[in-house]
């Protein structure tokens, strides 16, 4: 098991699987400028399975996010799925994208066993997304959510962030739009994790102001009253359900103490927090000949000092060296 001081147990793997992005999200990523990680240094398809596997068999993760950068780029996405399915016991898997590309690998990632889809899009206008990604890929992201859709890849959750006099006037036209798609939607407040270390607190769109909106056209009802789990989105049933609607308040109302996750970086090292500033290297120990044994004993201590929260509201806060995109969000 991977469990820390705290008695949390991590059985959610998320694995970046490239830092690389065919946009720039000015919460994520600046414009130009950011450099990537150098090939030799990212993991190979048969060391991310390699240590996927060890994280599933030896160490008790059930389920397995891939993540990046924009994950869809990696050419070796539909294989890393199709040997993961393979694995016993067989992890749940999930992919979180943009949603670029997807139209045309919905299927086919089905087929290789991934069984879910996180999309990421904040704003229905496609002049807004222009703004806010850098780029006018709008339309292909609407063609890769309705692909996930009739692939199966269900349920489809899409992921918003809001954005202080961007997109902050669009919940209820967003929730009302996913409602009307069968899309599962969740607002994620914005983190201080931009390469460019811009985020400000004050300008931050809080979980409380988007459900003020969202009730001004919407009745909400906790879905299941004070049992929030270790799930970081609180949610709630629109207009009576069955639809619902997530909040992920990590900045206002952080789940630290239930978190279950453990993150993998493209480049092999084990981060116990998004917001660690200490890592593990995996990669050297693959690279140097440890056995699964040893890697999984690397992993575990990793693990064990993991710290009881994410230290935003502490006045020593300090972001991470790595941006989200390098991270894996
Ligand atoms: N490129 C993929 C995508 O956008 O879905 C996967 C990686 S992205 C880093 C994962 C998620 O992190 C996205 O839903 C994105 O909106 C979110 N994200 C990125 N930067 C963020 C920030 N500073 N605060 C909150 N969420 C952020
Ligand atoms: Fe790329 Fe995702 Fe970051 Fe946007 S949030 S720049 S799509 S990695």
């Amino acid at each position: 098991m991977l469990i820390d001081t705290h008695g949390r147990i991590a059985t959610d793997l998320r694995v970046s699987l490239t830092d690389r992005c065919n946009l720039r999200c000015t919460y994520c990523m600046p414009e130009e400028g950011l450099a990537w990680l150098a090939r030799p240094r990212l993991l190979t398809d048969d060391e991310v399975v390699r240590l996927v596997r060890i994280a599933v068999t030896d160490l008790g993760v059930t389920q397995v996010r891939f993540t990046g950068g924009e994950p869809l780029l990696r050419p070796g996405l539909a294989g890393i799925v199709a040997r993961c399915a393979e694995l016993t016991p067989r992890p749940e898997l999930s992919l979180t994208t943009n949603g670029i590309g997807l139209a045309r690998t919905a299927g086919a990632l089905r087929e290789a066993g991934l069984d879910r889809v996180n999309v990421s899009l904040d704003t229905l206008r496609p002049d807004r997304f222009k703004a806010l990604t850098r780029r006018d890929r709008h339309r292909e992201v609407l063609a890769g959510l309705t692909a996930a859709r009739e692939a199966g890849l269900e349920p489809v959750k899409v992921n918003s962030v809001l954005m202080r006099e961007i997109n902050d006037d669009e919940p209820a036209e967003l929730l009302a739009w996913a409602v009307r798609h069968g899309y599962h939607l969740r607002f994620i407040e914005q983190m201080p994790l931009d390469a460019q270390h811009g985020w400000q607190r004050e300008q931050m769109v809080t979980a409380a102001e988007i459900l003020r909106k969202l009730a001004a056209c919407f009745s909400l009802t906790p879905e299941r009253r004070g049992q929030r789990g270790s799930a970081p989105a609180e949610r709630w049933l629109v207009d009576g359900g069955p639809a619902t609607v997530g909040v992920i308040a990590s900045v206002t109302r952080p789940f630290c103490r239930a978190c279950d996750r453990t993150r993998l970086t493209a480049d092999g090292q084990v981060r116990n927090c998004l917001f660690a500033r200490e890592e593990t290297d995996l990669r050297t120990a693959l690279r140097s000949g440890a056995s699964d044994k040893e890697v999984a004993a690397l992993w575990r201590a990793a693990t064990l000092g993991k710290k009881a929260g994410s230290g935003l509201d502490d006045p020593s806060f300090l972001q991470p060296p790595r941006p989200m995109s390098a991270i894996g969000g």
